[in-house]
C-alpha cells in the first residue's frame, strides 16, 4: 500500500512552525508497513491544495492530510478534498450537537457551524481534544482514501492513534498495539544506550523513543493477531524495561509527570505549593494545566528577584552575600519560608541559572538547585541541565517534580 502526507499551513512554509505532524505520521504508517511515498506541505491556497491532493490521489492509495479543518474562511482542505472527490458536504448532525454541547454557555458563531459539514458518505472520526472532527473519504471501490486530520498536534496524534491506525490496520490486514511508557532522568542517547539491545533487536515488538518537554515516550509495538496475545509479546519486554529504569518510569502512559504528581498528592490527601525563580512560573503552569489541580495546589509564588526572596519568603540578606542567589542554602530558605507561609505539607523551590548569560567559572549556566520541602523535612539537590534557556526550565521543572515523586514513592 502506497500512502503520502500532506500537511496545510502558511506557517510551515514561512518556517514559523516545525512539521512535527509528518514525522509523527510517518513513522507510524511505516511501522504498519505502508509505504511513504511523499511529504508535501502547502499552504492555505485552494488552487495549490487542489493540486496536491490530485497529484497525491493519483499515485498513492492512502493520503494523510493535516491542517485547515478550522472554523474559518481560510480553512479550505475539507472542501477541497471533497471538491476533488465529486462529493458535497453534509451537515453531519452528531457533530452538530457536539458543538452545541461544547460552546455551552459561550456564543456560537455561524462559521462554528462550518465544522460539522462533512463529506457526503464519509466517516467521522471523532475529535476528542478540540472542534474540528476528522474524516476519512474513500472512493467508491474503497480502495483510495483520503484522511483529513485537524492541524494541532495534540489534536491529531490522538484521533490518529484512537482512529485512523485502526482503519489501516483493518485495510492492511495487519495489527499492531502499542504500550507507552513516560521517562525521567535519561536523555534520548542514555535511554538508548540502556535498552540498545532490545531496540538493535527489535523486530515484534518494535521499540521507540519521542523526546518530548517532560521526558521521554517509549513506544512498545506489536504486531499480532488480537490485545491479549500483544499484550503477552510486550509483557515479556516490559520486564527488562522495569527492571532497567525502574522508578525513572514515571507512567505507563503519555501523561505529564506533573499529572502523575498531581494524582500521588491527591491519594495521599497533600498539599503543595511552589516558589519559583529560574522556571519563572513553569513548575505552577504545569501543574494547573491539569484539571484537578485545585484539589491539591496551593499556589505557586514567583520570586525572581533578590528582593522578592527575602521580602516574600524570608531568605536572608547575608545567605544571598554569602552565598548568592543561586546556591543551596538559598533554595533551602526559600523552600522552608515557602512552607511556613502556606502551611503546605510538601513544597518545592528552584533557583539556577538559565543562561545564556549570567554564569561564572564557578557557576556556570545551568547550575541549578532544587529544594523539597516534605511534611517537615527539608532537602535539597544540586543540578547542572546545560542547555538552552527554555530547555533549562523545563528540565529543572521536571526535576522539581521528579524529587516530589520520589519522596511520596520513598514515604510509603
Ligand atoms: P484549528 O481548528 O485549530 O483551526 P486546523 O485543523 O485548522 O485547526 P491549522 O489552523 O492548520 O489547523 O493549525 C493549527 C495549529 O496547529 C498551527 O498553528 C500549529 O501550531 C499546529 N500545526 C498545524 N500543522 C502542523 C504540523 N504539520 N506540524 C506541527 N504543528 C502543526
Amino acid at each position: 500500500m502506497k500512502s503520502e502526507i500532506i500537511c496545510v499551513g502558511t506557517e510551515i512554509l514561512f518556517g514559523d512552525i516545525v512539521n512535527t505532524n509528518s514525522q509523527y505520521i510517518s513513522k507510524n504508517l511505516n511501522e504498519l508497513g505502508i509505504s511513504v511515498l511523499y511529504h508535501t506541505v502547502t499552504g492555505d491556497n485552494p488552487v495549490r491544495l487542489k493540486e496536491a491532493f490530485r497529484q497525491a490521489f493519483e499515485r498513492s492509495d492512502v493520503i494523510i492530510a493535516t491542517g485547515g479543518l478550522g472554523p474559518t474562511q481560510d480553512d479550505l482542505t475539507k472542501e477541497t478534498a471533497a471538491e476533488l472527490m465529486g462529493v458535497e458536504l453534509v451537515e453531519n448532525k452528531e457533530w452538530t450537537d457536539k458543538l452545541y454541547e461544547m460552546f455551552k454557555g459561550r456564543n456560537i458563531t455561524p462559521n462554528n457551524f462550518k465544522q460539522a459539514l462533512l463529506p457526503k458518505g464519509s466517516i467521522m472520526l471523532y475529535n476528542y481534544n478540540g472542534t474540528a472532527p476528522g474524516v476519512i473519504i474513500e472512493n467508491e471501490e474503497k480502495t483510495k482514501a483520503i484522511v483529513l486530520l485537524p492541524g494541532p498536534p495534540f489534536e491529531m496524534a490522538p484521533m490518529f492513534d484512537k482512529s485512523v491506525l485502526p482503519y489501516l490496520m483493518e485495510k492492511t490486514g495487519k495489527s499492531f498495539f502499542s504500550k507507552y511508557y513516560m521517562i525521567t532522568g535519561y536523555g534520548e542517547s542514555a535511554l538508548e544506550h540502556e535498552l540498545l539491545d532490545i531496540i538493535d533487536m527489535q523486530t515484534n515488538p518494535t521499540i521507540a523513543t519521542y523526546v518530548k518537554p517532560n521526558g521521554i515516550l517509549l513506544r512498545v509495538t506489536a504486531n499480532a493477531e488480537n490485545k491479549e496475545s500483544a499484550d503477552l509479546i510486550i509483557d515479556k519486554y516490559e520486564k527488562i524495561i522495569y527492571s532497567r529504569l525502574g522508578d525513572g518510569i514515571f507512567a505507563n502512559e503519555d501523561i505529564s509527570i506533573a499529572k502523575v504528581v498531581l494524582n500521588m498528592l491527591k491519594e495521599r490527601d497533600l498539599i503543595f505549593a511552589a516558589a519559583e525563580s529560574c522556571t519563572g512560573g513553569m513548575i505552577s503552569t504545569m501543574m494547573t494545566e491539569n484539571p484537578g489541580a485545585s484539589n491539591v495546589f496551593y499556589g505557586g509564588l514567583v520570586t525572581y528577584s533578590n528582593d522578592a526572596k527575602m521580602k516574600i519568603l524570608g531568605v536572608k540578606k547575608e545567605t544571598l552575600e554569602k552565598y548568592g542567589a543561586v546556591s543551596e542554602e538559598t533554595a533551602i530558605e526559600m523552600v522552608n519560608g515557602l512552607a511556613k507561609l502556606s502551611n503546605a505539607d510538601v513544597a518545592v523551590a528552584v533557583t539556577g541559572i538559565s543562561g545564556p548569560s549570567g554564569g561564572s567559572e564557578e557557576k556556570p549556566v545551568g547550575l541549578t538547585y532544587i529544594a523539597v520541602y516534605y511534611k517537615g523535612q527539608t532537602t535539597v539537590k544540586q543540578a547542572n541541565f546545560a542547555s538552552r534557556r527554555k530547555m533549562h526550565q523545563s528540565r529543572v521543572a521536571c526535576e522539581a517534580y521528579n524529587m516530589i515523586r520520589h519522596k511520596m514513592i520513598e514515604d510509603k
